[in-house]
């Protein structure tokens, strides 16, 4: 936020909180075991005004959603929501304690994501993210619920918009005019691999569809949901032209490739710089899943 001489708000500004990569358990076969498979460091974004100030986004385990509490706790702002970009329970299953730290937050998303955000929440995701972080996390799991779309910070404007599908369906991101700045959720990635199981060829056009979409909105600035913590800047043009080219050299690769093996050495090839190559296998093994264990 900047504060003009006389005291007046002038607009909203927004601070990072990035959660490193964490190990995960029981990897793919296909992953050399030789080093740990990781999960993607992950994001959020507080937006400030004077006082009060909205969470775009938080995380899984139980041990990163107390120190993004903290963050938060720190920022001296008056959390009053937490808004969720998209269904995947690693950008928000944690967010109890956050949650129990502004009694006065509520936790919410798109209508149309909260089913998928549900289900993660749920007996049967809970197992699934168990298997990921064994005894890593919270003792209970919570799931946005559904609402309008107003999003705002003491009367400025963040604009939720559905951009479809990306590394999920449907995924939104959050337009911050007054900071100039796009929060991407999963729409792009920034210095790390993206994640593209559940993303086929038509998937993967429509995700370059919701980055064009993204870049639309015209913002100098995006963040995104999963972000290398050294990525240099938060130039828009470089994150969007990043991602972009992943998916066209991925849809390339995937067409040239026989195996998951060969997709993943084709890809890496390329693209061996980049955070999380865990992820890489993951994607790999939904372009071919009979052969995901070879
Ligand atoms: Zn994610």
């Amino acid at each position: 936020m900047t504060t003009s001489p006389t005291g007046a708000s002038t607009g909203l500004g927004a601070t990072f909180h990035t959660s490193p990569y964490k190990t995960v358990r029981d990897p793919l076969p296909s992953w050399d075991r030789a080093q740990p498979a990781t999960w993607p460091a992950t994001t959020c974004t507080l937006v400030s005004g004077e006082r009060e100030a909205v969470l775009v986004d938080g995380l899984v385990t139980e041990a990163e959603s107390l120190a993004l509490t903290d963050w938060v706790v720190r920022s001296g702002k008056r959390l009053t929501r937490v808004y969720v970009t998209h269904g995947h329970g690693d950008h928000f299953l944690g967010l109890g304690a956050t949650l129990a730290a502004f009694p006065g937050a509520d936790l919410v998303c798109l209508p149309q994501v909260a089913p998928e955000a549900v289900r993660q929440a749920a007996p049967g995701g809970r197992a699934v993210w168990e298997s990921i972080f064994p005894g890593q996390l919270p003792a209970e799991l919570v799931a946005p619920e559904p609402f309008d779309g107003e999003l705002q910070v003491e009367g400025r404007p963040l604009h939720v918009v559905d951009v479809g599908r990306s590394d999920t369906t449907p995924t939104t991101v959050v337009h911050v005019p007054d900071a100039d700045l796009v929060l991407s959720g999963d729409v792009a990635y920034d210095g790390i691999h993206p994640y593209l199981a559940t993303a086929d060829a038509a998937g993967r056009r429509e995700w370059l569809a919701a980055l064009d979409a993204l870049e639309r909105l015209g913002a100098r600035r995006v963040v995104t949901g999963h972000r290398d913590p050294g990525a240099p800047d938060e130039d828009a043009a470089r994150v969007l032209d990043q991602t972009r080219r992943y998916l066209v050299d991925y849809d390339e690769a995937v067409a040239a490739s026989d195996s998951a093996a060969e997709l993943i050495d084709r890809v890496v090839a390329r693209y061996g710089h980049l955070g999380n190559p865990y992820t890489l296998h993951m994607s790999a093994a939904g372009a071919f899943p009979a052969a995901s264990g070879a």
